[in-house]
Order: C-alpha cells, then structure tokens, then sequence
C-alpha cells in the first residue's frame, strides 16, 4: 500500500489546498546539527501554543548565547580585524513577513533583533552601525561578543599571516596557512593548554563555517524560521553572507514550506538556495528532491568540477507543509555536518543529511 510519504514523493505538483487537504500537519522543528537544544527548546513552546516564530527565536538564542558555539552569536569567530559581526533573519510564515539585520556588532542576539525589524518597522533589512543603534533604540546593551578562546584562535590566524603562504581573504581561493608548531604557540600563549591551542591552530588553518538555521512547524500548519550566524571566520569586515538575505539563508511559503542554509554563503547567494528549495517544492518535489537540485545548480556554479568544489561545504534544510522535511549536504560525512537535527515531539535527535557527492 503506498503510503503518504511516498505519495507525495512521486513528485506529482501540488496545490497549497491539496496539500492542506491530504494530510492534518503535524508538529515538527528542524534545524542544523548544533541544534539539538534550539529544537527542543522549539518544540516546547509549540506544544505550549506559542507562535512558531517566537518559538525557532528562543531556540536558536540557546546557541546565539553558548560561548562554545564558535559560529553563532556571542562566541563567534571574529573578521580579520578581530571584530565578531553577526547576521541574521526571520521569516513568519501566517503573516508573510520577515526582518534581518547584517553585519551587526555587539548584540549576542541577533535574531532578536532581526524580529523587532520585522514587527518594527516598515523595512526588512537594517545592517552595521545603524542595525545596532536601532538595537539599543530597543533596549538591547552593547557587549563583547569576542570570547578569549576566540580571541586566542584569531590571534594563533593572524600569526599565521606571516608565513609566506598564509591564508588571505583577498585572493581568489580558500587555501591554508601551513601549520604553526604547538611549542612555538605555547610561547606566545603561555596560559592556554594544549587542547585550546591545538584547536585554535585548526580553527586558524581550517577557517570553519557554522551558522543555525531552525523551522518549525506547529499543528494549525503555520511555519516560521530563523538563520543567525557569526559568518565566516576571518571574513573581510562588513563582508554578509547568505544568512540574513531573504530568499538565500532562509525562506518561509506559509502554502509550501520553508527552507534554510548553513556553510558557505557566497555559494548560496548564487543560487538563492532557500527560496529555490520551496519554489522546487511548490513544484511538487520532496524536500530532499528540492534540496539535490539546489546542491546541483551549486555544482553547475563550478562547471561540476569536484577538486573546486572540494574547497567547501553547504548544507540545506527544508521542512514542507505537510510534515516532510530533509537535509542535504553538499558532500557526504563532514563529520557533523552531514546530520541535521529533528524534534516531532520528544528529544531532540540527529538524522543523516543526504548529500550531492563523495570525497
Ligand atoms: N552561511 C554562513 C555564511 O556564509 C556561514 C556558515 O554557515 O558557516 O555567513
């Protein structure tokens, strides 16, 4: 007997009012791997009744505010000047509205932010200085977002400049500085441990994505999603990624589904990945259909050429109307990168993303 999932993954096209019709929405957060809390948190408030929105916002300030995540919000990896600049958006999927805020400093929350550009104001977007005067027209504190783990993993990249070969944000490829000894850092950084420096140098060799992007779904079928991050490390100053452009990082069809990214935003912007994903699925493909072609028009970006394409990673999620959701990597098993995490109800837990292509 065919069931609903394979149903709807014949890729017949769908209406909005058929897919309200074929099946009552179930409650359902999504989000990328370093959200197991954020989609706990989530799921909670959307048992409770609270607005989707609000709900994916209190999950992800989890990770905005945890000083150990290094990709989002206070923690951060800073730009090449050592300054943390965060982005990120909202989008509310019952009124069709969204918010973002780009290249914001000081403010550990940034999704907060890009929700009161949203209920607000009559714009969508507000970046750097201004984005943060606006946050403290609202109340919120100026702070320092950089930690002194990744303050000292800033520094172990800007010694590493020196070397002849060093990673530079001003030429055409992403390559990486040659290792720095261990002993030779232990000099210069005479309080930190081994374990601290051995991950400042990889973070400082091996510039590392990560951002959070969560979608949720509640029982009345309203969605709402989020994307905040701190971008990419050692970014030149003022430098948006795709996180807090409509469309690219996030995109929410109260009728369809919703959509987001995580890893290297300039690809994404190229292929307006998030909304491509539910446009894909307005067409009538499965989430994980709608996510392949995404990472394929990715790959046409680079003639298909695997050694180019080798020199990065991205990650979709999408969570359709109906409850079917996926996540999809570029490349298989980046170690976390190739999971994603999925509440319907109880704990958290990771699910294996599918992907495009092997190393
Ligand atoms: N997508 C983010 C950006 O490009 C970074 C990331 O996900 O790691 O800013």
């Amino acid at each position: 007997m065919i069931n609903r999932r394979e149903l709807f993954g014949a890729g017949a096209a769908l209406a909005a009012g058929q897919l309200a019709r074929a099946q009552a929405p179930k409650e359902l957060v999504i989000s990328s791997a370093n959200g197991l809390a954020a989609c706990k948190k989530a799921m909670e408030m959307v048992k409770a009744g609270a607005d989707t929105l609000d709900a994916v916002v209190a999950g992800v300030n989890i990770v905005e505010l945890d000083p150990h995540d290094n990709s989002v919000g206070y923690g951060g990896l800073p730009n090449e000047e050592g300054v943390v600049e965060l982005d990120a958006s909202v989008m509310h999927g019952p009124t069709r509205r969204c918010g973002s805020v780009a290249s914001i400093r000081s403010i550990k929350t940034p999704s907060n932010i890009a929700k009161l550009v949203m209920e607000q104001t009559d714009h969508i977007m507000l970046v750097g200085d201004n984005a943060l005067r606006f946050a403290k027209a609202m109340g919120y504190k100026e702070e320092d977002l950089l930690t002194e783990e990744s303050r000292l993993a800033w520094m172990t990249w800007k010694l590493s400049l020196r070397d002849k070969s060093g990673h530079n944000n001003w030429g055409p490829g992403v390559d990486a500085p040659p290792k720095r000894r261990t002993s030779e850092l232990k000099q210069l950084f005479p309080h930190a441990d081994d374990k601290l420096l051995a991950w400042a140098m990889e973070m400082a060799m091996h510039p590392p994505t990560g951002t959070i992007n969560c979608l949720a779904l509640n029982a009345k079928g309203e969605m709402s999603g989020t994307t905040t991050t701190s971008g990419l490390a050692w970014k030149i100053p003022g430098r948006v990624g795709d996180s807090p452009i409509i469309g690219a990082g996030l995109y929410v069809d109260q009728d369809y589904g919703g959509a987001g990214s995580t890893g290297r935003g300039e690809e994404n912007i190229r292929i307006c990945g998030a909304h491509t994903i539910v446009e894909n699925m307005r067409h009538g493909m499965t989430p994980k259909e709608a996510c392949l072609d995404a990472l394929k028009r990715i790959s046409r970006n680079f003639d298909n050429d695997k050694t180019r394409l080798g020199q990065f990673d991205i990650n979709f999620y999408a969570l359709r109307k109906d409850g079917l959701y996926a996540g999809a990597s570029l490349w298989k098993g980046q170690e976390h990168r190739a999971r994603f995490a999925v509440n319907d109800g109880g704990e958290s837990r990771h699910e294996d993303s599918i992907y495009l292509y092997e190393r």
